[in-house]
């Protein structure tokens, strides 16, 4: 047997499979049918949306950008644990906890999130931030036109990501609701703000 031999029974088998008859209609036929599905799909219901002008709705739990939440005095539910940022695989979040007091009080408790950043060059919209706080102060929006002309602008402060402040709420830092602790605000006990709570 020649050394050429065995490249020779590839092309063969090569050479049969490209002769094998193809069953069905004559191919003019075929094609015809080919362009009848492109003929076909010019009337059919066109799903281009002429984006930015049209906004199709998103799903309602899309992962868009994300939302630092307020207690509906306004005091933030953020707490400065961390815990997202230890959740996050991309390394996308940065949080700088510091102490509350009774002059400067930012959220229930001992601490708040006085540093707070999410870099949206990293992010990946997985949602395991949200699934880690324990205080539900982070959640997604359905926002998702984050693009921008610059990386730094993808770097979210916590201004950027802080929930506006709703009827009813007063900009921290202000004391807490009178008569109440730290466990009437997660409890869900304060419902609004006092006059009391204004800043002099
Ligand atoms: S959505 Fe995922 S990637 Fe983005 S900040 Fe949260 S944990 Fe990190
Ligand atoms: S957003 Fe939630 S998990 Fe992250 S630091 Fe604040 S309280 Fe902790």
């Amino acid at each position: 047997m020649s050394e050429l031999e065995p490249k020779r029974a590839i092309d063969d088998a090569a050479q049969e499979s490209v002769n094998i008859p193809i069953e069905g209609p004559a191919p003019f036929l075929r094609q015809l049918k080919g362009f009848w599905v492109t003929f076909a799909a010019q009337f059919k219901k066109v799903t281009t949306v002429q984006y930015p002008e049209v906004k199709e709705p998103v799903a309602p739990r899309f992962h868009g950008r994300h939302q630092l939440n307020r207690h509906p005095d306004g005091l933030e539910k953020c707490i400065g644990c961390e815990l997202c940022a230890w959740a996050c695989p991309a390394d996308a979040i940065y949080v700088e906890g510091a102490d509350n007091s009774d002059e400067q009080r930012y959220s229930p408790g001992e601490r708040y999130g006085k540093v707070y950043q999410i870099n949206y060059l990293r992010c990946i919209f997985c949602g395991l931030c949200i699934e880690a706080c324990p205080t539900r102060a982070l959640t997604m929006t359905n926002e998702y036109e984050l693009a921008d002309d610059s990386r730094k602008k993808l770097i979210f402060e916590k201004e950027d990501l802080l929930a506006p402040l709703r009827s009813g709420m007063l900009q921290p830092p202000h004391p807490y609701y009178p008569g109440t602790d730290d466990q009437d605000y997660y409890h869900g006990r304060v419902t609004e703000s006092h006059p009391s709570q204004e800043q002099k």
